[in-house]
């Protein structure tokens, strides 16, 4: 069975590209009569807005992207996280690095892996390193085909828990992605770089990586993503019509007339009908095909 998801993070409401992401997975997994999980990745707490996770469901509600199964937290997962670290740390899959961004930056940018070999034992002052054994430079995606990663990032002791506790995202996802079942992983371009050190991941636990496609990105004049500093604010709550159907043109929809006026539930399900990896646009960074006043 088809599983997808979506993961929003905690940082703020559901605004114009992460409703994209949404609605994308959505599609994808309706098409393909499979199930759509919600999974809340709230392991960021200096990057957390109170309340933001319960107004992402709302929105989704809003907007008739109704989830299966209950709603996953990764905060309730840590324990998962942590055990998955402490059987790297003991295979020497990971271990524990102790230099500073500081040095990094001396060294050129890139971790050299200077500390690999120096048995640190003292994990509250450390963070924890992935033992990069399976780099990815490439990978296939369903709709934009191979993508690549830069050498130098693919090849990287990359952090699997910071030092000051919290736990990297690629490890969290990569977890619970598993955790979940799900089979194909649907998200914004801004994700690609990531998809490589996840597969990596993958590859360290012997299990077979997932399906991937990324979907365009909204950017701005000056080709920067949408964020909560340029323009992304908040989707509209009391009139979701016109704002669901600018995603859809986003995602390459052209709204047949007859569904223009039509009810929220049969918009949606209507874009589930006519869904088609083939109508994306050609590039992975668009600027909307609308005014950013309507986003
Ligand atoms: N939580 C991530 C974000 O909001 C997305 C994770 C994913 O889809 O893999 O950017």
């Amino acid at each position: 069975m088809y599983i997808g998801r979506f993961a929003p993070s905690p940082s703020g409401p559901l605004h114009f590209g992460s409703l994209v992401a949404a609605l994308g997975s959505y599609f994808q997994a309706k098409s393909h009569a499979g199930k759509w999980l919600v999974r809340i990745e709230d392991i960021d707490p200096p990057r957390e807005v109170e309340g933001a996770s319960s107004l992402i469901l709302k929105a989704l509600e809003t907007y008739q992207l109704h989830w299966d199964d209950k709603v996953l937290y990764q905060s309730h997962r840590l324990d998962a996280y942590q055990d998955q670290i402490d059987q790297w740390l003991i295979d020497g899959h990971a271990y524990l690095c102790e230099c500073t961004r500081k040095q990094i930056k001396a060294d050129g940018g890139f971790y050299l892996g200077t500390c690999r070999q120096k048995q640190l034992k003292d994990a509250s002052q450390c963070a924890v390193r992935l033992t990069m054994q399976h780099p990815i430079e490439s990978f296939t995606d369903q709709r934009y085909g191979t993508l690549t990663i830069p050498e130098a990032l693919a090849k990287e002791d990359f952090i699997i828990k910071r030092r000051d506790g919290l736990f990297a995202y690629n490890l969290a996802v990569v977890l619970d992605d598993i955790y979940q079942g799900v089979t194909e992983v649907v998200r914004g371009a801004d994700l690609i770089e990531p998809t490589g050190r996840q597969i990596s991941l993958y590859k360290t636990l012997g299990h077979k990586p997932l399906r991937y496609l990324h979907l365009p990105l909204a950017i701005d004049d000056s080709g920067n993503k949408l964020s909560k500093q340029n323009h992304a604010t908040a989707i509209d709550l009391s009139n979701p019509r016109p704002t669901l159907l600018n995603a859809m043109r986003f995602l390459g929809f052209t709204i047949d007339d007859s569904i223009l006026n039509a009810d929220i539930e049969s918009i949606v399900q209507w874009g589930v009908e006519n869904w088609h990896l083939l109508q994306l646009p050609d590039e992975l960074k668009i600027k909307p095909p609308f005014s950013n006043d309507a986003l």
